[in-house]
């Protein structure tokens, strides 16, 4: 097996060589010799299920694996209980995009821990995020799914890599999917400057957790630009200045052979982009 990657969305240069439809990214994506799209969700799921089923066979025809970004209205951790138990819909709407897409992955934006303690803060995740596991029960909706808990940029969110984790023991059908550009963005950056400070993540996932979630990682990247509160912006791989550097990751994964699927979030270049990280890798795999 072998890492794969493509973009968070659409390009801009999906749409300026001329392509509308979301039906289209799948053989684009091919075209650009990508291996896998995101479904961009987060500003709520407004496709019909019928446009999923129709990306999804053009994925599959494409041999392109698909996951879907749930809303960023999830959260998980707010100190209103309706918003916490009122989530799952979302979560439910994911699941149902995600089934007709034929995708396995959720991604998830746990929420925010602004006005809570984050001990608290996560306690009240964990439960929320039980609640939507029984819902998305109550609509045959959870086999095949698989819920992943993304590392956020901002300091006062919900999603240290450690929070990730913890969230994941709930169920096992809970997975971590790490952003390092959030990870650096949280920490002001200077996390990841070699190899090792990537393996390191993979490491403690499969000790942590379970081997077999480190080896099959779903990823984000992008760099990331921060202020004191961490995440600001997304850039693309011309910055210089915030990063992190996309280099030592691809030798990571070489090095430790694993198969992560990663997603690139550039700044409009999320394509372009994803194909730089692959070529680095494919010359380190070499
Ligand atoms: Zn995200």
């Amino acid at each position: 097996m072998s890492a794969l990657f493509g973009p968070g969305g659409n390009s801009e240069s999906f749409y300026s060589e001329g392509f509308k439809k979301t039906e289209q990214a799948p053989g684009w994506v091919k075209s650009k010799g990508l291996d896998a799209y995101e479904y961009e969700g987060g500003q709520g799921i407004r496709g019909s299920l019928e446009t999923f089923a129709k990306i999804g066979e053009e994925a599959r025809k494409n041999g392109i694996k698909l996951s879907v970004h749930a809303p960023y209205f999830i959260s998980l951790s707010s100190v209103e209980e309706e918003k916490r138990l009122g989530s799952a819909r979302y979560f439910i709407d994911s699941a149902r995009c995600a089934k007709a897409l034929g995708a396995e992955t959720i991604v998830i934006h746990a929420g925010s821990t602004a006005k809570l303690d984050r001990g608290v803060a996560l306690e009240y995740g964990k439960a929320a995020l039980l609640h939507a596991i029984e819902r998305l029960h109550e609509e045959d909706l959870y086999d095949g799914v698989l819920l992943g808990i993304e590392t956020m940029g901002k300091v006062n969110q919900l999603g240290t890599l450690d929070e990730v984790i913890e969230m994941c023991k709930v169920d096992k059908n809970v997975r971590p999917v790490v952003d390092f550009g959030h990870m650096n963005a949280r920490e002001l950056g200077g996390v990841f400057v070699t190899a090792d400070d990537y393996k390191r993540v993979f490491d403690r996932i499969g000790t942590e957790l379970c081997p077999e979630y480190a080896d099959k990682l779903h990823c984000h990247f992008s760099k990331i630009e921060y202020t004191k509160g961490g995440e600001k912006k997304h850039l693309t791989f011309e910055d210089t200045q915030y990063g992190p550097a996309f280099e030592p990751l691809m030798k990571a994964i070489a090095d430790l052979g694993v198969s992560p699927t990663i997603i690139c979030e550039s700044d409009g270049t999320m394509a372009e982009d994803a194909l730089a990280m692959k070529n680095e890798y494919l010359r380190y795999k070499a």
